[in-house]
């Protein structure tokens, strides 16, 4: 990811002008002065003193979005406490077997018309509402990372199954949201495999409005700009139909992915579909996360004049190793630039 600004430098024309139009990128040097009782620790924990004594920053920011990221890959190797032996995830999970998630009609509450039964899921109330229509998409598995491709699509359709249907009911709510977050690291509170979905009325949720505002305050198309940016410098891969696998240049926290489709297509459709899946399982398989959220980003549901140009999109995020003590957000990230460790060339090529 050091790279970076030298792989910037070789682009030309279009290209080029596109990239520092849309991106700041700076590669910043910091200086430590270790003393010599420290150096054997520095050895361990960090591979050599002189990587202590001399150190690179990388800071990406979307001047249009303000999203940005300080990219220190020493932070990744910093000691985190956490505990070495007792680490039994399998056993853990299967130790909530039976939890109300297993038998959810009697475990979850219905909606106010009732639930929406998909292939590998269904639908319940949260018991807690975050919004007048806020949903648990309970899968039939216990197991929250037993996920198979037909758990993914099925979610997209239940989902938005059960989105068409609260709005029938209160037609001012439109502003579609699913999200995962999977396992306590990414703040689920229940162990058994599920999503959510939320329904709003009045503006969008708040990170989506971000993203239209900023979108239509840009001359010209921004979220095909910000592809054909990570495209020209080596960070995206292009699926069948049009979707786009980016490794992002900005990303929340560690590796996060965005899969965008094309303006105007559902999440539901076939190849929007099939793409999250082999994403989520590559994610889960080839590269080890454990825990991550998602979140599918879409213009609302209907009165989407104000929208053009915003494709559906899916924001995952890894949230990093259950068993680790702090967590990975702290005060930069709530109120700073998140620093990020992990490198998007590392990421998009274990997923090529
Ligand atoms: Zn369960």
């Amino acid at each position: 990811m050091l790279e970076l600004p030298a792989r910037l430098e070789r682009l030309t024309g279009a290209s080029r002008e596109r990239a520092d139009r849309l991106y700041e990128v700076r590669l910043v040097r910091g200086h430590a002065v270790p003393p010599p009782e420290l150096e054997p620790w520095l050895v361990t924990t960090f591979g050599s003193v002189e990587a202590v004594r001399d150190q690179a920053v990388l800071k990406v920011t979307n001047r249009v979005t303000l999203e940005a990221t300080l990219f220190a890959p020493l932070r990744n190797r910093r000691p985190l406490d956490g505990p070495e032996r007792d680490r039994n995830l399998a056993g853990e999970v299967s130790a909530t077997e039976g939890d109300p998630f297993c038998h959810p009609e009697t475990g979850t509450p219905a909606g106010t018309f009732g639930r929406v039964r998909g292939a590998r899921m269904v639908s319940g109330a949260n018991a807690a509402l975050a919004d007048a229509h806020h949903a648990v998409l309970v899968f039939d598995i216990h197991d929250p990372l037993a996920f198979d491709a037909a758990t993914v699509v099925d979610l997209l359709r239940t989902g938005r199954e059960w989105a068409e249907r609260a709005r029938t009911d209160d037609p001012e709510a439109v502003n579609y949201l699913l999200i995962w977050n999977c396992l306590w690291r990414a703040g689920s509170s229940i162990i058994h495999g599920h999503a959510q979905a939320l329904l709003g009325s009045g503006s969008h949720y708040a990170a989506v409005e971000r993203l239209r505002r900023d979108a239509a305050a840009y001359e010209g198309d921004l979220i095909e700009e910000i592809i054909a940016v990570h495209r020209s410098v080596g960070l995206t891969i292009d699926l069948a139909g049009d979707v786009v696998l980016v490794a992002h240049l900005t990303p929340r926290k560690e590796r996060e992915l965005l899969l965008i489709g094309t303006p105007g297509m559902e999440e539901t459709d076939p190849s929007f579909a099939d793409a999250l899946a082999r994403t989520l399982i590559a994610y889960r398989d080839r590269i080890g996360v454990m825990s991550f959220n998602l979140a599918l980003w879409r213009p609302p549901l209907a009165n989407a004049e104000g929208w053009p140009g915003i494709p559906p999109m899916i924001r995952l995020v890894d949230r990093g190793d259950p068993y680790l003590r702090p967590s990975d957000i702290g005060a930069m990230e709530l109120y700073g630039t998140s620093i990020v460790g992990s490198d998007p060339y590392d990421l998009i090529e274990a997923l090529r």
